[in-house]
């Protein structure tokens, strides 16, 4: 195992907290957002600038702008003042953040991040602050303090691993949110965010993908399951009137490992008769305005119901993505919603009715897939999948904000004849984070990301010794970009595969011919090539 980034300082830094000088070390922090994209999104103070510039060239009234921005916010969120005014600091959120442990650094602490915000807090807006000032807890609010914030903000996946340890519910990724969203009403926002989010305003995707070449993509997918079975599929694109509109994140249709889940869902609908839609407007089931701001996250969150009710479906189905469904699940319904011109969604082949998605009207691929291979309506031959030998991370956001915990080891379960979870404190509600979510998964943090994903590959190399596990199962996009990376660093030899390949993999098509190889085009199990 590489041995760079295990050199963490564990000793308690020397000097005061409240001093907020942050060094911009190569490989620590994000890029700025360039002009280009902010000024498409409208969004405030657009210029040339880096964190690592002396002058931020923040506007003449940064200042008076954050204060009004945590004003209005404390008067708007009651959680907001909630989480400012309650943190006892018991501690026991200390070392649950994957960026704590994996660096060591006291401010990557769930509750010493949220004091970077509560201090101002309580020296702008409680009146012991107005008073004794540091005394009481509170600080001033500086040019340095902003770049602190920036920094550290910027280095919390909104995963809220340590939310689920905090005796008082504190949120810390809540904080999180709030603190960018005051950021990026100065104009301090990270490239990684505001550049896919202006792409999904142009071309209604993050990768800017433009419609034809979306067409382009799926018509080859479709190429690509016929060589594989021998069966020639369509690929619908906005076509009105079918019951259900499916929503994937676009790295799907773009990326790799995301491609072969692609495969494996394209298979399902055709072996299963699915009467469904892609879209080409709703290109994109992430969001990432939900990294930047409410407001942004809302923007972007509406192509779907306008899309839903443009094509005239009965409901929707998302495919494997991970903030996606933080959206879909705990917002959409109240910041677009509510979807009433959608049908409470039942599976149209199993009848099952998914009670859960009634308000938003969206629901999950592996709720759907589990029901179906629960009501035994899928034929799939597991050995398939024997080249692997699988243990499934739980993206944070479908397991804690959703808790959808059953149903992707189910359907991995009864694809897969090899599975083992990792450590128990590790995975479902307590799961790890990838380290790289909430627009952190760019090139220039790496650093960053290395570390905070440290805790997740430590429990994946704990498996991989213990059983050989060499592929690690996921049901998020952010993941299948990311995780490859950190598994290459800190546990070569383990690969990252969506749920849907492993399905795509085991599923028998009704008609298909002898598969000879599995969705990545290696050799299947037992079977060899003529
Ligand atoms: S667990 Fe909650 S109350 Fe305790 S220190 Fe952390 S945020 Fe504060
Ligand atoms: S990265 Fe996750 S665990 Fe760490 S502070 Fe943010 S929400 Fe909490």
């Amino acid at each position: 195992m590489p041995k760079e980034l295990l050199q963490i300082e564990q000793a308690p830094p020397r000097g005061d907290w409240t001093d907020a000088t942050v060094q911009f070390r190569k490989g620590s922090f994000c890029y700025g957002a360039t002009p280009k994209s902010a000024s498409y999104l409208g969004l405030p103070n657009p210029r040339k600038w880096q964190p690592f510039d002396a002058d931020w060239q923040l506007p003449s009234d940064w200042k008076q702008t954050l204060l009004a921005g945590m004003k209005e916010r404390l008067n708007k969120y009651r959680s907001f003042r909630l989480f400012m005014d309650i943190c006892v600091r018991c501690g026991a959120c200390f070392d649950k953040c994957h960026f704590y442990l994996g660096s060591s650094d006291a401010k990557n602490m769930p509750a010493l991040r949220a004091e970077l915000l509560r201090s101002v807090y309580r020296r702008y807006f409680t009146l012991s602050g107005r008073i004794f000032g540091a005394l009481a807890g509170g600080r001033e609010l500086t040019e340095d303090v902003v770049k602190e914030w920036f920094y550290y903000f910027y280095q919390c996946t909104e995963c809220r691993r340590c939310s689920v340890f905090c005796p008082y519910g504190i949120d810390t990724a809540e904080i999180t949110m709030f603190a960018r969203e005051l950021l990026d009403s100065i104009g301090c926002g990270i490239n990684w965010v505001i550049e896919p989010a202006a792409n999904c305003f142009r071309t209604g995707n993050h990768l800017g993908i433009p419609p034809h070449a979306f067409k382009d993509s799926l018509e080859f997918a479709a190429g690509e399951v016929k060589e594989l079975t021998g069966i020639g599929i369509e690929v619908p694109i906005n076509r009105k009137g079918a019951e259900v509109l499916f929503v994937m994140p676009s790295a799907d249709y773009f990326g790799e490992p995301h491609y072969y889940t692609l495969l494996g869902y394209l298979m399902l609908f055709h072996e299963i008769g699915l009467d469904y839609t892609v879209s080409a407007f709703a290109s994109e089931g992430g969001n990432f305005g939900l990294f930047s701001s409410h407001e942004l996250t809302k923007r972007l969150n509406a192509k779907i119901y306008e899309e839903a009710k443009r094509l005239r479906v009965k409901w929707i189905l998302g495919g494997e993505c991970g903030h996606m469904w933080r959206v879909l699940h705990q917002y959409m319904d109240t910041m677009n919603g509510p979807a009433d011109f959608l049908e409470p969604p039942v599976s149209p082949i199993t009848g099952t009715p998914f009670d859960n998605a009634r308000s938003t009207g969206a629901v999950h691929i592996c709720e759907f897939t589990a029901d179906l291979l629960y009501h035994n309506r899928l034929r799939v031959d597991p050995s398939r999948n024997d080249r692997w030998n699988v243990t499934f991370h739980d993206s944070c956001n479908p397991s804690r904000a959703m808790g959808l915990l059953e149903e992707p080891r189910y359907v991995i379960k009864r694809t897969c004849r090899n599975f083992h979870e990792m450590p128990e404190d590790t995975i479902r509600e307590k799961t790890f984070c990838c380290g790289s979510g909430a627009g952190l998964g760019t090139d220039e943090n790496l650093e960053v990301r290395l570390r905070g994903g440290f805790p997740r590959a430590n429990a994946v190399k704990y498996v991989k010794e213990k059983h050989g596990v060499n592929l690690l199962a996921c049901i998020c996009a952010i993941d299948k970009a990311t995780l490859p990376t950190l598994m290459e660093y800190w546990v070569p030899g383990v690969e990252v595969a969506g749920v849907h390949e492993l399905l795509g993999n085991a599923l028998v098509m009704t008609g298909e011919k002898e598969r000879l190889t599995d969705l990545r085009g290696e050799p299947l199990p037992g079977r060899s090539e003529q």
